[in-house]
């Protein structure tokens, strides 16, 4: 789940490797490191805690190496320190490695290693691979005419888990070996030097232009070439893709943090959501989804399939795509759903959906139902991901690169991408009154003004974050479809505030949780669904007569109104209030955090992109 950088030209190595760590810091940052090649030998400085932390590690500033690697960690297999920061060296330091992944047989490997003379300095998964390029260097067959990517290619054979590597020899000081399986990496490429990383974004200011590496591919990096190898370490060709992001999109441009100006982005990133995909007066279209009206008619059942917020996205699809579709939808959480044997057939029509498209469980989840002969659709933020290559069709949510852990505007987009895809299947179907879906087009149309408008004053919701910060439980209620954003608020809140909290379905607490509810708790209400708004009001009375404070985010006129804050939003479709109701939730946990003085972007034991199981 880390970040990895690698860099080979004709310049210091450093100040690019730092630069690209900070910007994969949100992928882990509990330690962190850097490799280069000083005067024939491998330099290594690293240490526990952030990346801005290595800027004034004793010694930087003396590397002058024009090749390196570096990484910026977050720990699966022994605690965040020194000794278990990467870049890990075998114990020759011949050769270094920085590695994001699992490696699941690592204490056999290690055994074995250990039976052949070598010895551990770290508690890590990765050490073992260092010393198994040693191995194979000095024991392995030669396979090819290239000794260093022979050993390596030996090595990786023996790894059963998940790996992106780069490996860094002082005796191929020319070169960079690179190899993945289930963990991201991509290779932009640039006159005279070349750059590795986990993500496009870390790479943007300095290459447009980028090979993607497939899970067991290998690329012989050089300053001005690079070649690529298949399992069997046959060279093939391998084209390039040419991304036209905005490296100044992935600044803050002003805004204090990323997750606050990726909030106030949502106007934006869900104009570029609908794209040209909508249209009044039209059929909506997507490029490459050539889903056809037999195979959509014979549909039995439609999974939608994510982790985290875009699960949450996925509960909102369901509604949206059983009310325009008439198909039976579930949701299921991928790491669940992965190990549970669904029943799944060549009707089947199952959904993925993942900002990074790196979602590891999300991406076993799709296998799973391939291999059953379901139809998959994969939808993500990040162009060529490795859920995209994997899935039948692709479909983009185009929401520019989004870097707080904490997901906003990636998951209004889901939604809104969604949406959109049941107006399309419903266009193909025939299941939905025309003129309503014109109807709901124009409120999808409408959304991104309908955000600008509730971001334009959000002096209310800070009030109320003021007032409610220091506390240690929250509820968030909602039926129907205001249920599904009760459980994304809740999520939100958790993730950066560090605040305990509970969503329930309003008609659900009573059977339980409502034990709970003390005096001065704080509840908080969402109420959109036109033919709840009785129910839901009746039992949040329930929680205000034990005592509970309440804050309600609604779009509708509420008659004996008792609530202590109201957050009017703007009335829109029910189907597509989640999207307008989410905001005020996202902005109470940022502003919360912020009170408590957090690291909004970056919380606590959680990475951006969960690259393992
Ligand atoms: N498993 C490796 C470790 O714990 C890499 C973790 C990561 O991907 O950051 O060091």
């Amino acid at each position: 789940m880390c970040g990895i950088v690698g860099y080979i030209g004709s310049k210091k190595a450093t100040p690019f490797l730092l630069e690209g760590l900070t910007c994969l810091e949100y992928r882990g940052y509990d330690s962190a490191g850097i490799a280069t090649i000083e005067d024939n030998k491998i330099e290594v400085k690293k240490d526990k805690g952030r990346v801005k932390n290595l800027y004034d590690l004793d010694g930087i500033d003396s590397l002058v190496g024009t090749v390196g690697i570096a990484h910026t960690r977050w720990a699966t297999h022994g605690k965040p320190s020194k000794d278990n920061s990467h870049p890990h060296l075998d114990n020759s330091g011949t050769f270094s490695v920085v590695h994001n992944g699992i490696i699941e047989n690592h204490n056999e490997l290690r055994n074995f290693l250990i039976s052949k003379g070598y010895s551990f300095a770290s508690q890590t998964d990765t050490e073992v691979i260092p010393n198994l390029i040693h191995y194979y260097f000095n024991n392995g067959e030669n396979i090819g005419d290239n000794k260093f990517l022979s050993a390596v290619k030996q090595a990786v054979s023996d790894l059963k888990g998940s790996y992106a590597i780069v490996v860094m020899s002082p005796l191929f000081k020319d070169e960079l070996i690179v190899a993945r399986k289930d963990s991201p990496l991509v290779i932009g490429t640039s006159n005279g030097e070349n750059f590795i990383a986990s993500d496009i974004p870390a790479l943007l200011s300095h290459s447009k232009n980028f090979y993607l590496l497939d899970d067991n591919e290998f690329a012989v990096v050089c300053k001005d070439k690079i070649k690529f190898y298949d399992i069997n370490l046959t060279e093939h060709r391998k084209g390039i893709k040419n991304i036209e992001w905005d490296a100044t999109e992935t600044g803050k441009n002003g805004f204090e943090d990323y997750m606050l100006k990726e909030i106030f982005e949502q106007p934006n990133s869900i104009r570029e959501t609908i794209g040209s995909r909508l249209k009044l007066g039209e059929n909506c279209y997507f490029d490459d989804l050539e889903i056809s009206e037999e195979f959509l008619h014979n549909i039995n059942q439609i999974y939608i399939v994510a982790c985290g917020t875009a699960m949450h996205a996925g509960l909102i699809g369901k509604t949206i795509l059983e009310n325009l579709c008439k198909i039976p939808t579930t949701v299921e959480i991928a790491s669940e759903f992965r190990y549970r044997n669904p029943l799944i057939d060549e009707k089947t029509l199952c959904i993925y959906i993942s900002q990074s498209g790196e979602t590891a469980d999300t991406i076993a989840a799709l296998k799973l139902a391939k291999s059953k002969g379901a139809t998959t659709i994969a939808i993500s933020n990040v162009i060529s991901s490795s859920i995209t290559r994997e899935a039948d069709y692709s479909i983009y949510t185009h929401a520019g690169p989004e870097i707080a852990v904490a997901s906003t505007k990636a998951y209004t987009s889901q939604v809104v991408l969604i949406a959109i895809l049941a107006i399309h299947f419903a266009e193909i179907l025939n299941s939905y009154e025309q003129e309503k879906l014109e109807a709901l087009k124009a409120d999808i149309l409408d959304l991104p003004s309908k955000i600008e408008n509730i971001l334009a004053d959000t002096s209310k919701i800070k009030n109320f974050a003021d007032k409610v910060y220091t506390e240690k439980d929250m509820f968030f209620l909602g039926r129907g479809i205001d249920y599904a954003v009760a459980l994304e608020g809740s999520l939100k809140l958790k993730e950066i505030s560090y605040i305990h909290s509970e969503a329930y379905a309003a008609g659900e607490l009573k059977h339980g949780p409502i034990a709970l509810i003390e005096n001065n708790v704080t509840v908080i209400g969402i109420i959109t669904e036109p033919d709840l708004v009785d129910k839901t009001c009746s039992n949040l009375q329930e929680v205000i007569t034990r005592g509970a404070k309440t804050l309600i985010v609604t779009n509708m006129q509420l008659e004996n109104n008792c609530f202590d804050f109201v957050i009017d939003i703007p009335e829109i479709n029910h189907l597509l209030s989640p999207i307008l109701s989410v905001v005020p939730l996202q902005l109470l946990s940022y502003y919360i955090s912020k009170n408590k003085g957090l690291d909004v972007d970056k919380p606590r034991n959680l990475a951006k992109s969960v690259t393992v199981e």
